[in-house]
């Protein structure tokens, strides 16, 4: 499972995690809305240790990530461990972030030959099986600037599923898309939560929510507000702040 406990942030003055806690158990999928600033990027980056919290800590399959107790403090680990963690949290952001000089294998088999996790070969091998399942097998040889930006988005959910992360964090993976081009990147990340890996998603499609998550937080102002089974946060939504976002999404 993935536990956010007690989490804080604050940037100057500004607090953007204002005491998150938050489990995502193995295999579920968690999607998280709210308005622009509410702290969802902030979040998911506390999650991969890409962000340190002033306060609280993230445990993820049992360990501390990005630190360890010392006495009854928490010391940051070494950056080799940091790289370590981060390798089992795989990471999808909105403007993909592909290598543009590789091609779209050679995108998707890098990090697992970098980290010595497997040969060249093997991670070309798992790497068209991953293409494969993204529906991109045909694409393995072109450069990301030759693919649409929804082909690009499925080669980047098929990098991030490289390291054989337990968790996946989507940060509004279909937001830079075009409308027309949404649909085959959620139905990639329906298809890896129908397999059963543990995803959180931040996103504003509400249909995606309403049909493939198993628990939907609101955060606003740094603080989950409500949260609960989709059916109930979406469609009985109780906080007057999660009505009003639900009324300007839908
Ligand atoms: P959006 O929907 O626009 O992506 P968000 O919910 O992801 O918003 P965050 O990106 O987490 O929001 O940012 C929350 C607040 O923290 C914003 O006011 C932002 O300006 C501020 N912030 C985020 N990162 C930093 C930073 N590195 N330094 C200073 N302020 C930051
Ligand atoms: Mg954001």
């Amino acid at each position: 499972a993935l536990e956010v406990r007690g989490v804080h942030k604050a940037y100057g003055a500004q607090r953007v995690l204002d005491g998150v806690d938050l489990t995502v158990p193995p295999g579920q999928v968690t999607v998280i809305l709210g308005p622009s600033g509410s702290g969802k990027s902030t979040l998911l980056r506390v999650i991969n240790h890409l962000e340190r919290p002033d306060a609280g800590h993230v445990i993820l399959g049992g360990e501390l990530i990005g630190v360890r107790r010392h006495g009854d403090r928490l010391k940051e680990l070494g950056e080799r461990a940091i790289l370590r963690q981060r390798s089992r949290i795989g990471f999808v952001f909105q403007n993909f972030n592909l290598f543009p000089h590789l091609t779209v294998l050679e995108n998707v088999a890098a990090a697992p030959v970098a980290t010595g996790q497997l040969g060249r070969r093997e991670a070309q091998e798992q790497a068209r099986g991953l293409l494969d399942r993204v529906g991109l097998a045909d694409r393995a040889g072109a450069y990301p600037r030759q693919l649409s930006g929804g082909q690009q988005q499925r080669v980047a959910i098929a990098r991030a599923l490289a390291l054989r992360p337990g968790i996946v964090l989507f940060d509004e993976p279909t937001s830079a898309l075009d409308p027309e081009l949404v649909g085959e990147v959620l139905s990639v990340i329906k298809g890896l939560a129908t397999g059963g890996t543990t995803l959180v998603v931040v996103t504003h499609e509400i249909g995606f929510a309403r049909e493939v998550a198993d628990h939907v937080v609101f955060l606003d102002g740094g603080r989950i507000v409500e949260q609960g089974p989709p059916a109930v946060v979406l469609d009985h939504p109780r906080h007057p702040r999660t009505k009003e976002f639900l009324s300007r999404v839908l």
